[in-house]
């Protein structure tokens, strides 16, 4: 991870960012756009999808879409031109457009959604490659936002215990939606991903029978994905899931585990839980070593957390003062919800991906 200066950001008025109620620039409806499916073979047909998950109006939606031609070395060979595809005049409920021709093989596709509320203009844009993935070696982006440098780039790998790769590609449109888009922390932050899924296979192994089965087995393309913040190994089977070399092991449908892996692998979070791995960061901790240093950070936290929030965890000589239901916590099928130090420290690592 970056170093970015704790002192720089307090100076910039960084740390009163950190109550979240402040910045909530975007008014309602909190709308989520996203396309199904996720990376779609180039003769199938595809649906755009805009949610509003608060309530709001929306005066006009327009929804464009340009579509390009690249080759194996990713280079664009035929630069598309933005086309619009529909407009929607005061609109009520979900909006939905089906793109019932295919885009045709070597393409990007990015659409573009324009929405005028009473209050903002907002649009966001997204990027996606058709499959077969044209660039060789490369994970195809299938929900790209952002520049690599600036936002988190995480990368789905298929295990090699998957039996229905469609299957596969469904659940990580759900880890995308039922996820990152869902957990109300990185919903807040959902421009600041980009997602992609790996070509080639990787396999998972067991963190309780590591001794007979070694280290997770990375993709043949391992040296590739060096770009990405996260590399989720996704697999079938029921394992005791872990992290290692950078790679991190879930269940396909499993949107807590993940949610928790991506903690670690993206946020630098310690583990909440008795018996888990601890330390404390210097930036932003959500373990602290001490009792009494739980306790003293807790008034940074405004109304979210007093000293008698703090307690230990197990008998680790390690503290917190997140409630027992964060996501640094849990694991599992379905997601929590990362408590305000969580909160905190993905904020803090938002603003240094972005501006390192
Ligand atoms: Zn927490």
């Amino acid at each position: 991870m970056k170093n970015l200066n704790v002192q720089k950001m307090k100076q910039a008025g960084f740390v009163l960012f950190l109550g979240m109620a402040f910045i909530s620039c975007e008014k309602n409806p909190i709308t989520l756009v996203l396309h199904d499916p996720i990376y779609p073979s180039g003769s199938q047909a595809v649906t755009y999808s805009a949610e509003r998950v608060t309530e709001g109006s929306i005066e006009t939606a327009k929804l464009y879409e340009t579509v390009s031609t690249i080759n194996s070395s990713g280079t664009i060979t035929t630069a598309g031109t933005e086309t619009l595809l529909e407009t929607w005049d005061d609109p009520g409920g979900d909006l939905t457009f089906t793109k019932s021709s295919g885009h045709g093989n070597n393409k990007l596709v990015t659409y573009r959604w324009v929405f005028t509320t009473p209050d903002q203009t907002k649009s966001f844009k997204v990027t996606y490659a058709t499959r077969p993935y044209a660039v060789t070696g490369m994970p195809a982006p299938v929900y790209a936002q952002g520049d690599p440098d600036d936002v988190f780039d995480l990368v789905f790998i298929p295990d090699t215990d998957i039996t229905n790769i469609n299957t596969f590609y469904n659940h990580c449109r759900g880890m995308i939606r039922e996820s990152f888009f869902d957990e109300p922390h990185t919903q807040f932050w959902r421009r600041q991903y980009n997602f992609y899924i790996n070509t080639e296979r990787g396999h998972a192994t067991d963190f309780d029978n590591r001794d007979v089965d070694g280290p997770h087995q990375l993709p043949s393309n391992n040296a590739n994905l060096s770009f990405a913040e996260g590399r989720a190994l996704l697999h079938q089977n029921d394992l005791r899931d872990w992290a290692s070399g950078g790679v991190f092991s879930s269940e396909m449908q499993n949107r807590g585990t993940v949610m928790h892996e991506a903690g670690h692998g993206l946020y630098g979070l310690a583990d909440e839980y008795g018996g888990g791995s601890h330390w404390q960061a210097d930036d932003f901790p959500n373990n602290w070593s001490s009792l009494a240093g739980a306790q003293g950070a807790a008034s940074d936290y405004g109304n979210c957390k007093d000293d008698g929030d703090a307690v230990e965890m197990g008998s680790d000589n390690y503290y917190r003062l997140c409630v027992s239901s964060c996501q640094m916590v849990t694991t599992g099928l379905n997601h929590t919800e990362y408590d305000c130090p969580c909160r905190s420290r993905i904020t803090y690592v938002v603003f240094d991906n972005a501006s390192n």
